[in-house]
Formats: structure tokens, C-alpha cells, sequence
């Protein structure tokens, strides 16, 4: 392969269960076909690949299923990797967070690098909390409507309108596992400064 000067990556699918023809259609075939028109044109592309295997949605399958989540990942990742491979995906490297060898190594340099840049800060949010559970909720841990459309969403975002929201900003929150109601609380946590990166035009 020539040396790269494109690096095609998609998002990365959390591994909770399996693959969608909306999933496949969107960002795969298109960044397949991207990928083959670059090389067809003599570019250098590399095209990567990965699934979400620590999302919260793998979490909460895996705690209502009474499985580990690395299991859950571990099977739906398979799952996946093989439709994608049915499908003539061609990726050239599929990163793997559970089985790459450095993976978890490189991942902690890289927050160990962000906190001595000074980007992350330690704010105290209100963040949705389950009594019964004794449970933060992030993520696919808590469901409610989204405050702009009202459509059925979790606290990972809205599949309405893709508009982002705080997990603490759902309308009439539940906790996922146990449905109880629940009420956001402050809650100390890490948030990376991207607002000194907003384009000032
Ligand atoms: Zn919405
Ligand atoms: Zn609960």
C-alpha cells in the first residue's frame, strides 16, 4: 500500500447488539466507496474501523442480561466484524479496545496529557441519579424525551432530531434498569474545555 495521505475512519458502533442496514448504508458503504474512489484515483488511504466495546449501552445489556459487559462486546463485535466483512467493507485495520495490544496504555498517556494541558476540568453537574439502583445514570443508563422534539431519547442523545443534550436535561427521566423516576444530583466529574476552541467568527 502507498504510504497514506487519507485516513478514512467511521464511527465506531457500540458493540450492544448487531448491525442495522442504516448503520451499514450510512457510514460504511459510503466510507467504503470513498475509500475506493481515493485509491482508484492512485491516493494512499487507510481505512479504519472499531466498535464503542465500553459504551454504557453495552453496560446496560450486559447488567440486564446478568452477563459481563466485555462478554456482551466480545459477542456482538464478532457479530458485526462479520456482517461488515459480508457486506465487502474492506477495512484495513479494525481497532480493537479489549484485544490491541497498547490500546489501554496509549489511552491513559493521552488523558494523562490532556489533564497536563490543563483541558480537563473538574466541574460538579447535575447528573440523573437512581436511589434503588445506588447508580449514576450517563448514557443509555437513563431514558426520557428530548427536550427539542420530545421524541423518545437517552441520556446518550436523540435519534429524532441528533441535537445534543445533557443526560440531566431529559424530560421525565427514568433509570433504564429499574424505571424508577429519578432526579438529577450534583455530581463531581472531568469535562474537556472545547469552549476555548470555538471558532470566534
Ligand atoms: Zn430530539
Ligand atoms: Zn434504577
Amino acid at each position: 500500500m502507498a504510504s497514506p495521505t487519507f485516513w478514512i475512519s467511521t464511527a465506531p458502533l457500540a458493540s450492544d447488539g448487531e448491525l442495522t442496514l442504516g448503520q451499514l448504508s450510512g457510514p460504511y458503504v459510503a466510507a467504503d466507496v470513498l475509500a475506493r474512489f481515493l485509491r482508484a484515483e492512485g491516493r494512499g488511504v487507510l481505512f479504519t474501523g472499531a466498535t464503542a466495546d465500553h459504551s454504557a449501552a453495552v453496560e446496560v445489556r450486559a447488567l440486564r442480561r446478568g452477563r459481563s459487559a466485555a462478554g456482551v462486546a466480545e459477542g456482538f463485535r464478532a457479530a458485526i466484524d462479520a456482517d461488515r466483512r459480508r457486506a465487502g467493507i474492506a477495512f484495513d485495520r479494525i481497532v480493537s479496545s479489549h484485544g490491541d495490544r497498547g490500546y489501554s496504555r496509549w489511552l491513559r498517556t493521552l488523558v494523562a496529557w490532556l489533564h497536563a494541558q490543563g483541558m480537563l476540568a473538574p466541574l460538579e453537574r447535575p447528573l440523573p441519579h437512581c436511589a434503588p439502583c445506588a447508580r449514576w445514570l450517563h448514557g443509555a443508563h437513563v431514558t426520557g424525551g428530548c427536550l427539542h422534539c420530545g421524541t423518545a431519547a437517552d441520556g446518550a442523545g436523540c435519534h429524532g432530531c441528533a441535537r445534543p443534550f445533557d443526560a440531566a436535561e431529559l424530560t421525565g427521566p427514568v433509570c433504564a434498569l429499574c424505571s424508577a423516576p429519578v432526579e438529577a444530583r450534583a455530581c463531581p466529574r472531568l469535562f474537556l474545555r472545547l469552549e476555548r476552541f470555538r471558532d470566534p467568527r
